[in-house]
């Protein structure tokens, strides 16, 4: 592991490479548990010590903690690098952002996550980065763009719009150019795609969506290879990590963690209901276009109507649920441009599904009744 040089920060468990040539369906399963031995427990402990007795693997809690070793485990072995847990996805995205040097070129698009815009637009208005806005779903344009770049910043699937990048082509052509790569990989998981296995240098999550998956915390997580600069990355992000100071809760690294034990049936689920659910809108005299892209259990569509129609469909769901936020259990519809923050990229009538593991036929009755109400 990584962070020889920074106090605190305990190595994962050392049996992780025995679980190397198993499935991510198991490895999710088997990862991040006590080891065997008599006594011991099948699950995590839930540790709640602020500090340690001097002179074991760990000493303050604000650089490490079991529980958050645990859930890194687990989540790194998912996307085949090393794991950190951050207090937050947006303070996964703070601490890669950090990455890019004071100044420099940031390449990044304006159909991103807007809490990830609104930070990118505010480095640009105070001067800690000037940011090349580029369409990710032009390769050539990205490539194009990242001459001279500290960082380009991929989300593949975009929300709410759902574009998906090129990320092996753009990957390859960062590094030709020593540019840093980060891909925000919440939509897809990794059991959609893993980046790291295309090139890409960091991978960023709000585990508060999928991995975890119940909407019952907050937190995030960046993942880099376990390479020599790899490593370097994340030493360097464990380190802002300990001195940013804004921390996860181990309560909720143990809830994120039961929750990804399911990650596999609970987005295969959604994954078939979303699927289904995106053929049947595609016919709907209530609906102008729907984004799908072929994978995943996120969906989006435009209202015939505009905003106010498609707040009306929003306000008509019973078994949906009109929330913010996706990627749980249950299944969620919004109208994104309510949030001020939302890029004007996104139509002011698209409704943000995001599908849960309910019963197809109940979500679509439901939703049905809701769009023809409108
Ligand atoms: N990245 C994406 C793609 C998101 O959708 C979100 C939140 O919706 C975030 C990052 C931020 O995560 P969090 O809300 O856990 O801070």
């Amino acid at each position: 592991m990584t962070s020889h040089d920074l106090p605190d920060v305990p190595k994962p468990a050392a049996d992780v490479a025995a679980h190397d040539d198993l499935s991510p369906a198991s490895r999710v399963v088997a990862l991040g548990r006590p080891a065997r031995v008599p006594g011991a427990g099948v699950s995590p402990p839930l540790e709640l010590s602020s500090t340690y007795a001097a002179g074991g693997p760990q000493g303050y809690a604000r650089g490490g903690n079991p529980t958050w070793s645990a859930f890194e485990e687990a989540l790194g072995s998912l996307e085949g690098g090393d794991a950190l847990v951050f207090a937050s996805g947006m303070a996964a995205v703070s601490a890669a952002l950090s990455l890019a040097p004071h100044g420099s070129p940031v390449v990044a698009s304006k159909t991103a996550y807007n809490g990830t815009v609104a930070s990118l637009l505010d480095a640009e208005r105070d001067g800690s980065h000037e940011v090349r806005w580029v369409d990710l779903t032009d390769t050539a344009a990205v490539v194009a763009a990242l001459d001279g770049a500290a960082m380009v910043w991929l989300e593949s699937p975009s929300n709410p719009l759902l574009e998906v990048a090129d990320l092996p082509a753009i990957a390859a052509a960062a590094r030709e150019r020593g540019v840093l790569s980060v891909c925000d990989n919440t939509f897809a998981t990794p059991l959609g795609q893993q980046p790291l296995s295309f090139g890409v240098d960091v991978v960023v999550h709000s585990v508060t969506k999928y991995l975890s998956g119940h909407s019952d915390l907050i937190l995030g997580a960046t993942v880099t290879a376990s390479t020599e600069a790899g490593t370097a990355l994340h030493d360097r992000l464990a380190h802002h990590r300990l001195l940013g100071g804004g921390i996860a809760g181990p309560m909720e690294t143990w809830l994120a963690l039961r929750g990804l034990r399911t990650l596999h049936v609970r987005l295969e689920r959604a994954t078939a209901n979303a699927a289904a659910l995106a053929e049947r809108l595609h016919g709907h005299p209530s609906v102008e276009r729907v984004r799908y892209p072929g994978f995943g259990a996120m969906v989006s569509l435009e209202v015939v109507g505009g905003p106010e129609a498609a707040e009306r469909v929003a306000d008509a769901v019973h078994l949906w649920s009109h929330s913010t936020s996706l990627g749980g259990v249950e299944s969620q519809v919004e109208r994104r441009r309510r949030h001020v923050l939302e890029p004007e990229t996104t139509p002011e009538n698209l409704l943000r599904l995001s599908v849960g593991i309910e019963d197809v036929e109940d979500l679509w009755r439901d939703l049905d009744q809701a769009l023809r109400h409108a």
